[in-house]
This record gives structure tokens, C-alpha cells and sequence, in this order.
């Protein structure tokens, strides 16, 4: 099979690691007879040093006419880089934000999986994580509480500040369709989860999820209130499969879930519209403290690509054999730096992906 895919490196550790998941791309493109044609283009500081402005026409054109964009990392280090010398609007990060809204990337999806050769590295207890996890943290990325109307304004000497949280049913079946699909390449099983004892935006919430789940009998629902799912996420992680949410719950919810794995390097991430187009990026920063130094994990971004695989281009199968690769590799007792363990035997970035691809 055929297909564009856009790369863009970015800053930072970004070209670093987005070269290492090329070179696995490539490696999937042998083993199954496929061709992808990769296109370069520039976000963040890279684009700023080239073309003044965090994020050109040029980029957004190049990912529309793409399957999926395979992304880096964006930023430097505040201190010291000119690029946060700019005004907010023009720093590398903009770029980030405006790419997001110019593809309308209203689905965020973030897994958080316990590698059994990383236990160590969970801060856990080990009868809590006896059984591993392997949980997906589906967010709404461009409604709710962030887009909402807001003021701050001075009443009789008072000041008062308003947030609005806002959902029409569309915004909400359209990322409820998306959770109920990825469920049934997945465990089939969806928590929905919401504040519905107190808001209305959750109630309706959960109504139109519940008139969506109607199409998917084979999917198990259940809706659980944010602040319990906020405690079960710590109490018994291995519950759950797809968990989805809105913005502001999914924003909070994904940053605990991906604390529970313990570790950054590993933690892949998808954004997706309403057709298969999906942007894929590992869920860390650019680490301008390790920046071109053959330090930094190249396998949250290698998983980002299997990711890219399943859910943009439906290659399963192939999606799967990365993702054992990677496992492969693990047990072999390969580490980078940053989850390296007593016993293993510590790899650079280059290293970690020529074994990853030894292991396809
Ligand atoms: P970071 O995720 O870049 O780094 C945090 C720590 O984790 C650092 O010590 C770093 O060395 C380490 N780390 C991160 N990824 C690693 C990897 N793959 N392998 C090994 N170690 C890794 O977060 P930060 O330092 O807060 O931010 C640095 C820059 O990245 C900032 O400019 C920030 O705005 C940007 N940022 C971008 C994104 C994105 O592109 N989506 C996300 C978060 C932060």
C-alpha cells in the first residue's frame, strides 16, 4: 500500500528521534511490501530560525495533503533561547497550538501501558500493578472549559472571574464515535467519564454517548464520576481500556495516567480529526538538556509511528509487530538513559532503533 506521510522533526531531541522511527517506518515498509512517501516540514524554532514564524502555510498544506504527520518535539529552553525572546504568539509552542486548531484535531489519545521490564520504574505498589495495565485516555481537545467565554471584571470593588464550559451534541459525538471505534481495535470496553451528579454539560455528556453506544453493542459502556476515576486510575488501573473524556477531566486524567507507567521516553501520543488523518507525537518536550547528544528514548516517538499505523493507515498487523519489537528489545535487557535498571545495558538513541528494527 501506498501513502504520504508528512515528518516534521522539530526542535530540540525532535530530529533526533524522529529519524530513529523513520528508520522503523522504513523497516515495516520491507517486511510488508508498502511504500510511504515522506515529505519534510518545519514547526517551532526550527521554523522560526528559517522562516521568522513558528508555523508557515507551507507546513499546514504539506500535513492536509498527508495520511498522518509523525511529529518531534517543539520548544527550547526558556532561559536561554532567543525564540522566547519573541511574543507569545510567535514562540515556538504557537506553532504547536495552531497546528492542532488548522487540522481540527479534536480527539487526543493518550496510552498509558505498564511494560512488565519497567515495573521499577512504576511508583505503585506491586499488588496493585500485579497484572500490568493497558489503558487509553481518549480527550477532547478543542471544546469544553479552555474555548469557552471568559471575563474577569471588578463589581463594587470585588473582582470576579468566569470560565464557561461549553459542548453541543455534535462535539460530543463526534469524539464518542471515535472512542467507541478505537474500543474495537482495542479491549472494547469504554469508561465514559464525567461530572454528572453536578453539571449540565455532563449530563448531556453522557446522553449522547449513551444514544452513540446504541451503534456499538459489541463495545461494553460504563460511566464512572471524574473525581472516582481520578482514584481508581491509582487504586486498580488494569479496569480500564478506553477511557473518555472532555478537555478539561481528559487534561488532568492523562497527565496521572501517564505518571502511573513512570516513564516519559515511553509515552506515545495521537491527535485525530474526524476522517483517519491523525498527527503523532511522543507525549515529552523537546529536552533541550539532552539535545543532540545520542541520549534521549527514541521509542515513545517509535510507538507514536505504530500508532500512526493503526488508527491512520489500519496496518494492525504491522502497528503490532513494532510494538513487539520495542517489547523484544526491552527484554533483551536494552535501556536508554532514562529508564535505564541496575543489570541492563545502556544504548544511545541510534542503538535503541537499529534494535528495534533488528527486532521487527
Ligand atoms: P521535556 O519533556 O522536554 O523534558 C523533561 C525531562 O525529561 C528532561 O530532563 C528531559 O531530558 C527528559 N526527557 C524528555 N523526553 C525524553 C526522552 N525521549 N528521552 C530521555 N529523556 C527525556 O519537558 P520540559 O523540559 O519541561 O520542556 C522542554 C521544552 O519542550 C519546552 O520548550 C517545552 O515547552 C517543550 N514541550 C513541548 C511539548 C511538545 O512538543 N508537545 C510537550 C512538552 C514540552
Amino acid at each position: 500500500m501506498e501513502h504520504k506521510i508528512v515528518l516534521i522533526p522539530g526542535d530540540g531531541i525532535g530530529p533526533e528521534i524522529v529519524r530513529e522511527a523513520k528508520k522503523v517506518l522504513d523497516g515495516v515498509c520491507e517486511k510488508y511490501g508498502h511504500t510511504f512517501q515522506y515529505e519534510e516540514a518545519l514547526i517551532g524554532g526550527a521554523s522560526i530560525d528559517t522562516y521568522g514564524v513558528p508555523l508557515t502555510d507551507e507546513t499546514i498544506a504539506a500535513a492536509n495533503s498527508a495520511d498522518a504527520v509523525l511529529m518531534g518535539s517543539v520548544g527550547g529552553d526558556a532561559a536561554t533561547s532567543p525564540w522566547y525572546q519573541l511574543e507569545p504568539s510567535k514562540r515556538p509552542e504557537a506553532g504547536l497550538l495552531k497546528i492542532r486548531k488548522e487540522l481540527n484535531l479534536f480527539a487526543n489519545l493518550r496510552p498509558a501501558y505498564l511494560y512488565s521490564q519497567l515495573r521499577e520504574a512504576c511508583p505503585l505498589r506491586p499488588d496493585i500493578i500485579e497484572t500490568g495495565f493497558d489503558l487509553l485516555i481518549m480527550r477532547e481537545l478543542t471544546g469544553g472549559l479552555y474555548f469557552g467565554e471568559r471575563k474577569t471584571y471588578e463589581e463594587n470593588g470585588v473582582w470576579t472571574a468566569v470560565d464557561t464550559l461549553v459542548y453541543n451534541e455534535q462535539e460530543i459525538r463526534r469524539i464518542a464515535v471515535k472512542g467507541f471505534e478505537i474500543a474495537r481495535k482495542r479491549q472494547k470496553k469504554v469508561t465514559s467519564v464525567d461530572k454528572a451528579n453536578v453539571l449540565d454539560s455532563s449530563r448531556l455528556w453522557r446522553k449522547v454517548v449513551e444514544e452513540v453506544a446504541a451503534d456499538y453493542p459489541d463495545v461494553k459502556l460504563e460511566h464512572m464520576l471524574v473525581d472516582n476515576c481520578a482514584m481508581q486510575l491509582v487504586r486498580d488501573p488494569g479496569q480500564f481500556d478506553v477511557v473518555l473524556t472532555e478537555n478539561m477531566f481528559g487534561d488532568i486524567l492523562s497527565d496521572e495516567a501517564s505518571m502511573i507507567t513512570g516513564s516519559i521516553g515511553m509515552l506515545s501520543s495521537a491527535s485525530l480529526n474526524e476522517t483517519k488523518f491523525g498527527l503523532y507525537e511522543p507525549s515529552h518536550g523537546s529536552a533541550p538538556d539532552i539535545a543532540g547528544q545520542d541520549k534521549a528514548n527514541p521509542i515513545a516517538t517509535i510507538l507514536s509511528a505504530a500508532m500512526m499505523l493503526r488508527y491512520s493507515l489500519d496496518l494492525d498487523q504491522e502497528a503490532d509487530a513494532v510494538e513487539q519489537a520495542v517489547q523484544k528489545v526491552l527484554s533483551q535487557g536494552y535501556r536508554t538513559v532514562d529508564i535505564m535498571s541496575e543489570g541492563c545495558t545502556c544504548v544511545g538513541t541510534r542503538k535503541m532503533g537499529e534494535l528495534i528494527l533488528k527486532n521487527l
